[in-house]
């Protein structure tokens, strides 16, 4: 069965885990503007005018960060811009000292927030970044633009409570994304199952349902044939007698492997029930649907089915139609199940209906 509804769904999770991120980057950036008006508002009126337009300054990169996302959407250019402004403002608050040599406590609002909006390696090589600049700014307060001095303790405290901050962030952070890997992959499990047939691998009856609507859908919209083959094994139950369940099994197992070498990319099996199976054909006429049905009829009718070295007497029949003779999937199903009786009736091991054109089957001379 082809897997790509399940590989779309978790693209779409990880879709609206980025959509709810952008929106907390968005309501941060908010918060960080209206932090820095009212801290720099705070700093002037303390006589530090200096400081508090350097803070105001740091609002517009901000700014302009939010109304570039709004415009473009680009969510890695927004996680991005919020990076560097953060850690270009820190490393000023630490070379600076910020207010009374406070600044730097702003720090720690960094590690929690770099290995939420990165990768656990991206984070840890950004943080051990602003960790070399904090100690250059430590270790040499006469480098151009630091404009203060730290005591020992504060320096000793300040990187070793910011290293025991980060390697916690790191540790949450890893295991939250253990535990939503191991989530996702349960759940990834749990949804394949709920499509799957378990004996053949095929699609199961609700999935086959699921595709048939969509694909109603599809046609009713814009107009896209589309055509239905209903197998059934024949006599299987006298198989089932004569050589046991098992070998039932294994023979509905190499039906299902042989039809799903037969069809095409687009096209869908599915275990029906019991020993019956519906292949669904989109962009296909009845005419070349019939022609598909009767490859795999051969194919099946050819193949050596062995059980216990001897070969199982396997054939199939189908009834083939087209949406293009049907108003409604039921209906579609109905005039199917229909032809699969009259290749029964007519004797087994053959596809319905019987359509001829000038002698011969033709696969490609009409549209439906
Ligand atoms: P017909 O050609 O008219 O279809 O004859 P049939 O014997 O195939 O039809 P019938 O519906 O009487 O029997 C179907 C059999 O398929 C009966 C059932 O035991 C068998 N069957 C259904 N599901 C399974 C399965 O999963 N494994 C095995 N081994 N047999 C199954
Ligand atoms: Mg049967
Ligand atoms: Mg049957």
């Amino acid at each position: 069965m082809k897997d790509q509804s399940t590989s779309s769904s978790h693209r779409g999770v990880e879709e609206t885990e980025d959509i709810r991120i952008a929106r907390i980057l968005t309501w941060l950036s908010l918060m960080a503007i209206l932090f820095l008006a009212g801290i720099g508002a705070k700093a002037w009126l303390f006589g530090h005018v200096g400081h508090a337009f350097v803070l105001w300054a740091f609002a517009i990169p901000l700014t302009l960060n939010m109304l570039w996302f709004a415009h473009t959407g680009n969510r890695t250019m927004q996680k991005g811009g919020l990076i560097a402004t953060v850690g270009v403002l820190f490393a000023y608050l630490i070379a600076s000292g910020g207010e009374n040599n406070t600044g730097p406590l702003w720090f720690y609002v960094f590690p929690p927030l770099l290995f939420y909006l990165t990768s656990l390696r991206t984070g840890t090589a950004i943080l051990l970044f602003c960790y070399l600049i904090a100690a250059a700014v430590f270790l040499f307060p006469d480098l151009p633009l630091v404009s203060t001095e730290y005591t020992l303790d504060f320096k000793i405290r300040f990187f070793a409570t910011l290293t025991f901050e980060s390697i916690f962030c790191f540790v949450l952070e890893a295991s939250r994304l253990k535990a939503r890997n191991e989530l996702m992959t349960l759940a990834r499990t749990h949804e394949h199952a709920a499509r799957t047939d378990e004996l053949t691998g095929l699609a199961n009856r609700r999935e086959m349902q699921h595709r048939l609507d969509t694909e109603f859908s599809r046609y009713q919209r814009s107009g896209h044939h589309f055509s239905i083959a209903l197998i059934d094994l024949d006599l299987f139950k006298s198989i089932n007698d004569e050589y046991g369940h098992h070998a039932g099994d294994e023979v509905l197992k190499t039906f299902s492997e042989l039809t799903r070498r037969i069809i095409r990319q687009s096209d869908i099996a599915a275990r029906w029930g019991g020993e019956e199976f519906l292949l669904l054909l989109p962009d296909t006429s009845l005419l070349q649907a019939l022609s598909l049905a009767e490859r795999l009829r051969a194919e099946v009718s050819n193949h050596a089915f062995l059980f216990r070295g001897q070969r199982l007497p396997i054939s199939i029949s189908a009834g083939v139609c087209s949406i293009a003779k049907a108003g409604s999937v039921d209906a579609l199903l109905k005039q199917a199940d229909v032809h699969l009786y009259a290749a029964k009736e007519a004797g087994r091991n053959q596809v319905a209906p019987r359509v001829r054109m000038g002698g011969r089957d033709d696969a490609n001379s009409s549209p439906t």
